[in-house]
């Protein structure tokens, strides 16, 4: 790598950034990495999901005159998705994994040799089974190893695949490859076991901001069952057109949402891991396509999905820690327009981590990463101020786009509800959960509480003014604090600490967070004309329409993903610039010199047509 055409290493990668992707400019630290790629260092790269690492890798690969990158990418399937956005941009890019013919994989490799390739994706495993039969001639030409997902090496990460761990001998090896380790997970232990994994104790490490600003972040708490539900499909009709994602925790909990979203008329499909490939791929296919609006699934879906316009990310269920969190929030509005993430967050699902955690291998990080995630859906403060602390980033200021800056949480002397609740415990003799003790105080004679006789207790009924929610809300704060514990060997039942002795008592008195009916915005604008609202043009909505039903059509005839045709990004700014030429169309964000050659004519004749020029 030493000869650009007569320009300097940067005016060459901004060309290609400019002719293969669409773009005028390198985000955040991109060039920073590709610079120091190309000066043959390793690095580790921090960045959010949607936060621009593919670019890193492929630029030096697309710069190489006869060299390649190889990306190391955990998930076969989903890998396709990526390469078939970048051949749409006239990327020259392969995969190679076991789910292709022989004789694919076999036209793969001439291609490679031909020097026809820049970036090979494969699997780790595939990879050190491969590399051993290849010549020197092919090997000589690796001028990157691109390790994605990187965090997978990493017992300590979130997400270990075994498999990874074979990656260690690449740097041994291959000594003189540079090595590019790419992660979104960021606590310090996983990131200094990804540099003593692959052997890169010099790997400069490029951590960029894990904010993404235009994410709001929401938790509704206390809401459980049908409540949930309604609330679910609220919030759905508040986004009528848009595509979204519904995390559960559970399988059934998937097939059950889908179905009960369907049943009100919602295209909703679900996604886990006990489906066949080929229906894993059918759903996939037809939300990329637009073809379905909600996916509901377990955490597996998303992973490697380049869908930029997901509007909503939903979790039903309460995830099991802030990487999980917001690794999956990151899926949606990649294209850097308004998208929404609501957390519903109750006691059962708790009980339900918490279990989990216990039977665990590693109890005491899943235990601590567990509690990290119970205080930011308690937080009393801007929640992006808890995320990003999490990940060790400073963020001096409220976002101004989370529920809690919109709505602070109004504190009030909660000693009485404490001591009712506390009160109530007692008098069942530390014998009862969660669920009978909010029976208990709001005066439920349900079967099981006659039976042990609770309806005759001085407690019974006193806390009937509040809701199941509130109570459950208000519980879920008190155990946090501290004031009773859960039994997780007997039967969950609820036990009193000192320091909850001393509130019954009256030694002490406590602060809870007023519990808020209100779960979201109501009146939202439709997020795309939101933005655009802000600068002095404005965009067109009707165009907007046009445009996209362009797309869809030209995405079918070309059996490719919309997205891949362009975003909602690009779609976006069409509607404002209105671009009639082939020159003004070729300068919109995200169209690339190949996009322009193929997609000028029909964008800016339905433009022609709307403006109501011939
Ligand atoms: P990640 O792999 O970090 O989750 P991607 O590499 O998929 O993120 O990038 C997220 C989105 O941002 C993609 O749609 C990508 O095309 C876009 N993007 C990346 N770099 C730039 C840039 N320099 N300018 C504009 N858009 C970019
Ligand atoms: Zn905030």
């Amino acid at each position: 790598m030493g000869d650009y055409h007569g320009l300097t290493r940067r005016e060459y990668a901004l060309a290609l950034l400019r002719s293969c992707y669409g773009y005028d400019s390198f985000r955040g630290q991109q060039w920073d990495i590709i610079d120091h790629t190309l000066d043959g260092g390793d690095s580790i790269v921090l960045m959010p999901t949607g936060g621009g690492k593919s670019i890193c890798y492929q630029i030096p690969g697309l710069m190489s005159d006869n060299g390649f990158v190889i990306v190391i990418s955990p998930l076969l399937a989903l890998m396709n998705d990526q390469i078939d956005a970048l051949q749409q941009n006239g990327v020259p890019a392969r995969a190679l994994n076991s789910e292709k013919s022989e004789s694919e994989n076999r036209q793969t490799m001439e291609l490679l040799m031909q020097g026809k390739v820049k970036l090979l994706y494969i699997s780790p495993e595939k990879l050190l089974s491969e590399i051993d039969r290849w010549s020197n001639a092919i090997t000589d030409r690796i001028c990157l190893f691109a390790v994605d997902e990187a965090h997978c090496i990493s017992q300590w990460g979130h997400d270990f695949r075994p498999e990874y761990t074979q990656l260690s001998a690449l740097k041994q090896r291959y000594p003189d490859v540079p090595v590019m380790a790419l992660t979104a997970t960021a606590d310090r232990i996983t990131r200094d076991d990804i540099a003593t994994q692959l052997h890169i104790p010099e790997g400069r490490l490029f951590i960029s901001s894990f904010d993404r600003p235009n994410i709001s972040l929401n938790v509704v708490q206390g809401s459980t069952g049908r409540q949930k539900f309604r609330q679910i499909v609220q919030f759905i009709n508040l986004h009528n057109d848009e595509s979204g994602i519904i995390y559960c925790l559970r399988r059934k909990d998937t097939e059950k949402m889908a179905a009960d979203l369907t049943r009100l008329g919602i295209k909703a499909e679900a996604f886990h891991a006990a489906m066949s490939a080929s229906e894993k791929q059918r759903v996939q296919r037809d939300f990329i396509n637009d073809d379905l609006k909600v996916v509901c699934a377990t955490i597996a879906f998303g992973m490697g999905i380049d869908k930029s316009n997901v509007r909503y990310v939903i979790h039903s269920n309460m995830p099991r820690n802030i990487e999980s969190y917001y690794q999956e929030i990151g899926r949606a509005g990649r294209d850097g327009l308004p998208a929404d993430a609501v957390l519903f967050y109750n006691y059962g699902d708790m009980v339900t981590l918490q279990y989990f955690a216990r039977q665990s291998g590693q109890v005491q990080i899943n235990m601590d990463k567990l509690r990290s995630m119970q205080q930011f859906a308690e937080s009393g403060v801007c929640r992006r101020r808890i995320l990003l602390s999490y990940f060790n980033e400073r963020f001096d200021h409220d976002c101004h786009n989370c529920d809690v800056c919109d709505n602070p949480p109004e504190r009030f002397d909660g000693t009485k509800l404490a001591q009712m609740a506390l009160s109530a415990i007692k008098r069942t003799d530390e014998q009862a959960g969660l669920y009978t003790v909010t029976d208990i105080l709001r005066g439920m004679r349900k079967a099981d509480i006659v039976e042990k006789g609770y309806d005759r207790l001085k407690t019974f009924g006193v806390g009937h003014d509040l809701s199941n929610a509130e109570w459950n809300a208000y519980l879920l704060q008190m155990l946090q604090m501290g004031l009773f514990e859960v039994a997780y060997d007997e039967n969950n039942h609820l036990k009193i600490t000192e320091f909850g002795n001393d509130v019954l008592f009256g030694k002490q008195t406590i602060e809870l967070n007023r519990f808020k009916r209100r779960a979201f915005k109501s009146e939202k604008a439709a997020p795309v004309i939101a933005e655009e609202k802000q600068t002095a043009k404005v965009m067109d909505k009707a165009l907007f329409e046009k445009l996209r039903d362009v797309r869809k059509a030209l995405a079918q005839a070309n059996h490719i993903a919309p997205y891949m045709v362009f975003s909602d990004k690009s779609l976006t700014a069409m509607a404002t610039e209105k671009p009639t030429t082939q020159a003004a169309f070729g300068i919109i964000y995200g169209v690339g010199e190949l996009k322009c050659q193929k997609y000028w004519r029909p964008f800016t004749a339905a433009i022609r047509d709307h403006l109501g020029i011939k």
